[in-house]
């Protein structure tokens, strides 16, 4: 999910509450960029490999504009809750020589 600008200002104003003028754990700058999409953290099953991916973890991440170190907070921590990713339909998967799981709604 793009984040839209009210939400990016939501996330850094929560960001700045709480960990202040945060510094790289790697190179020791300040200089971070919010990325424009949230991201989920995908859980898979390691017996069928299928991605459950309305059960992830939505998350917003930063990078440290010098070394390129990248960070991830929860959205559910902040209090935001990113869209839910689209639920694919047959029309949407890929071919069948692809493995992927398909939900309906
Ligand atoms: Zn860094």
């Amino acid at each position: 999910m793009q984040l839209n600008e009210e939400d990016k200002k939501k996330i850094l104003d929560w960001i700045n509450t709480k960990c202040g003028a945060m510094r790289c754990m790697c190179c020791g700058h300040g200089n971070w960029q919010l990325q424009e999409n949230a991201s989920i953290f995908l859980i898979i099953d390691v017996h069928t490999t299928r991605f459950f991916y309305h059960s992830g973890t939505p998350a917003v991440s930063l990078i440290c504009a010098h070394c390129g170190h990248l960070v991830f907070f929860s959205t559910f921590v902040m209090g935001f809750k990113p869209d839910a990713p689209p639920l694919m339909t047959t029309a949407d998967a890929p071919s069948s020589s692809e493995s992927v799981s398909v939900t309906k709604s």
